[in-house]
This record gives C-alpha cells, structure tokens and sequence, in this order.
C-alpha cells in the first residue's frame, strides 16, 4: 500500500553574514560581488530580508516599516554614481512588524518606524545578492551598546522568523579598520589574512562559544575592528542560525588591502 502524503512546507531560511566593505563595494565588485550574486540565486527566494546594519545604531531596537522604503546614501566624499544609485525593493509591513512582535516577546525594547530608507550596509550587498530589488526588505537597526553575547542574544531573538520565509541579514564587514584603508586593492595585510582565517575556522566548527570569543581571542581583533560595530552583525546572523549552526564561506577576498569581504552562509539545511 502506498500514501501520498502532500505537505505544505515552509522552507527554514538559513541566515547570513555579508561583508559590504566600503560604499565603493557597490562599484567595484571585486571577487565577492559575483559570488554573492551566485548565492542570491542558489538561496530558496525569501518571503523577504530582514537586514541589520551598523549604519544604523539605535537606543533600544528599531524596525523599518515603510512599504516604499529609500535607498539612502549615507556617505561623503565618495564617487557621482554611487549616489545615483537606488534599490527600489518594496518593504514588508507584516514581516516587518513581525519582527517587532518577536523582538519584544524576547524582552527586547523595540519600535516600528513607519519612514526608515535602507542605508548603504543594506542596500549595496543587495545590489549582488538580489539584483532585481524583488525581493521585500526591511531592516532592523543595531541596538546600541551590544556585547559580542547581546548580539548572539538579538540575533536569537530574530530565529522564529526564518520559519516564515524571512532571511536574517547580518551586514558588516570581516575586518573593519578603515584607518589603514588604501585607495586600491592588492597586498593584503597580514593581520587581516590571519584574524579571516582565525573567524572562518570558528564559524566553520560550529563553535558559537569560540565565535562570541573573537574580539578577546582572535588575533589581531583590535586592529581589525578599532570598533566593533562591522563585527556585531556576524554575531547576529549566527545567534538566528543557532548553536551548532552549519556553515559555508564565501571567499571574498581582501579589498583595499585591509578589509575582509568574506561571508558566510549559516544554519543551512546542506551547503547552499
Ligand atoms: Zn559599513
């Protein structure tokens, strides 16, 4: 005897950490570009992107719930065409407040914001990602003040939502130190290889208690991120991925000689 057995399944989104670099990522695609448009195709198509950035730090949390949200260029000094640049991808007011609703269940403080635009930490690593802008974004600020355990904490918070179709989004940047930033590419700091490597064998083992660790253990995590805010994301990203969260990195390379453009995928049901 046989059964047909239909099922309605609502594929668990795996989440992800993008590297955005410096606005000029959004020009200038170097090696990780293509690859994140590979990976926007090979992911199952999200019901929407939640994306948190640290272009936008708040007192508590926000979430953005314009149906129309702006592409905002949050930058200066910076070439004409990126500031021609727009991401025209709808919000999603339901998801969105969704988000809201599962942020304050946790203890999260937490507010909608009814006019919040994407800044450039969301919008250009979705320029590759999802070329079209048709899938719906909303973003979600970076409460101010997170340790490296807050943020696991925040980004757990967030986990229900990729039972509904959202891809959490953590947008940062693997190393970040924008001091030493050099105007071309190529001859990459040695710190930078080194600590890249330290984070990828982490996120690699399934080790969240090593990856809440980095900025005390890894080595050269000071000159990495003289701030951490470019780091806290990744910890978002792996705190909705959860404990023992399967990974893949995406090589990105170094850009301007001191930034890691690495990504990763994490708590994906096999490699994406
Ligand atoms: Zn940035």
């Amino acid at each position: 005897m046989t059964t047909t057995t239909t099922t309605t399944t609502t594929t668990r989104m795996p989440t992800l950490f993008v590297s955005h670099g410096a606005p000029t990522f959004a020009l200038d695609p170097g090696l990780a570009g293509p690859k994140l448009q590979a990976l926007g195709r090979a992911l199952p198509k999200p019901a929407a992107v939640l994306i948190v950035s640290p272009h936008w730090m708040t007192r508590g949390a926000r979430v953005g719930l314009s149906a129309q949200p702006e592409t905002i260029h949050d930058f200066g000094g910076f070439p004409q065409p990126l500031y021609e640049i727009a991401y025209p991808a709808p919000g999603h007011a339901a998801l969105a407040q969704r988000a809201l609703d599962v942020l304050q269940q946790a203890g999260w403080s937490a507010q909608g914001e009814a006019q919040r635009g994407l800044d450039h930490g969301a919008w250009v690593p979705l320029l590759y990602l999802f070329p079209n802008a048709d899938v719906p974004v909303f973003q979600v600020s970076l409460p101010m003040g997170l340790d490296a355990q807050g943020a696991w904490n925040f980004g757990q918070a967030l986990a229900p939502l990729r039972d509904e179709g959202v891809l959490v989004i953590g947008s940062g940047s693997l190393t970040h130190n924008l001091y030493e930033f050099r105007s071309g590419h190529g001859n990459d700091a040695a710190y930078a290889t080194a600590f890249t490597a330290w984070v990828r064998e982490a996120v690699q083992q399934g080790d969240s208690a090593r990856l809440r660790r980095t900025l005390d253990d890894a080595p050269h995590a000071q000159r990495a991120h003289p701030t951490t805010e470019h780091f806290l994301p990744l910890l978002v990203a792996a705190g909705a991925a959860g404990e023992g969260a399967t990974a893949e990195v995406i090589d990105g390379g170094i850009a301007h000689g001191v930034l890691s453009m690495d990504s990763f995928v994490l708590g994906a049901p096999s490699a994406v």
